[in-house]
């Protein structure tokens, strides 16, 4: 497997949801256009395995040592596990676009919970703290739900790949200066979402993939009292509650008929499920058009397949729009 096939079912991936999501508007959903984006999405390689495309500059992954002691096997777990390399969407997009310098993900000692980048160093940093709260909140969830002995890593993977994401988008915005416009909060959330909803490995059930995201979806609501005050509202981030909402629309507008459940339960209210489709293809093909122009010396023939559909999912757009 080379990384020129991730970038082409990465990309292929991206495009063909965002022409999925348009059709959706005009026609029933097919349970063929749901599986078409997982059906071009190629499994990573084997860890250690090189890489037959030479990106540049890649990305760079690092485990740093932590001081306290209590951090130690959190450390050498990770480190054991190389958990950057578990990370499919990270995988997928390393050397993808033409960064103006090397990205570097490390974990880390931060003497608190958390997870962001540094512009200063072009660094994405994940806290160990951050490992060992969301291991914690994992078995929690576990032992309330009856959940099965694998719950808490699970928990754990899932929320990590969509911190991390998130942090990715904060580090692509600043590196390729990418114009966002509202909340870059929101706006990173919501290519954390995309990703992974859009990308996943042939290992990976649709069911799983919404299901991690429901995790991270989970994580969002679990600090929350439901009670604000005027520093929560002035935040630059979204409450929690609404950053919960806004990731349940994004996934429910990928396939409203197969989500039909979440409105039933209350996942999502009917009002907001109304205009979900039309804002998952919107922001989809956003993100799609803000990173084509940066796609990295040779992967242009990906990136004009790219631009084609993004073409026609605009004309097909188009059309949904006078019809509705
Ligand atoms: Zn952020």
């Amino acid at each position: 497997m080379t990384s020129k096939t991730f970038i082409a079912a990465l990309l292929l991936a991206l495009a063909t949801a965002i022409s999925t999501i348009a059709g959706a508007a005009s026609r029933p959903a097919a349970a063929a256009d749901r599986a078409m984006p997982r059906s071009v999405v190629q499994p990573r390689p084997a860890a250690g395995q090189p890489r037959a495309h030479p990106a540049v500059p890649a990305f760079e992954y690092a485990y740093a040592p932590p001081v306290s002691p209590g951090l130690q096997e959190i450390y050498w777990r990770v480190r054991d596990a190389d958990l950057w390399q578990q990370l499919p969407e990270v995988h997928a997009i390393d050397g993808m676009f033409a960064l103006p310098r090397r990205l570097r993900f490390v974990t880390a000692e931060c003497g608190e919970f958390g997870a962001f980048y540094r512009p200063g160093d072009a660094e994405v940093v994940l806290c160990y703290e951050t490992l060992r709260t969301l291991y914690e909140r994992g078995v929690e969830h576990q032992q309330a739900l009856g959940l099965g002995e694998d719950h808490p890593l699970r928990y754990v993977r899932a929320n990590v790949r969509f911190i991390v994401l998130h942090e990715t988008g904060h580090a692509l915005v600043h590196l390729l200066d990418l114009p966002v416009t509202g909340r870059q909060e929101d706006a990173v959330d919501q290519l954390a979402g995309i990703l992974m909803l859009r990308f996943a490995g042939l290992d990976e059930t649709p069911e799983e993939v919404t299901g991690n995201l429901g995790l991270a979806a989970n994580w969002m609501l679990s600090d929350s009292t439901g009670a604000y005050n005027l520093q929560a509202y002035a935040d630059e981030h979204a409450l929690a509650e609404q950053r919960f909402f806004n990731l349940q629309c994004l996934i429910y507008g990928t396939d409203p008929d197969g989500f039909a459940g979440m409105v039933a339960v209350g996942d999502l209210t009917a009002a907001r499920a109304m205009v979900c489709p039309r804002d998952t293809r919107r922001v989809s093909r956003a993100w799609l058009r803000l990173l084509l122009p940066h796609l990295a010396p040779g992967y242009e023939a990906y990136g004009d397949e790219a631009a084609r559909y993004l073409e026609r999912s605009g004309r097909e757009e188009q059309a949904a729009q006078v019809a509705g």
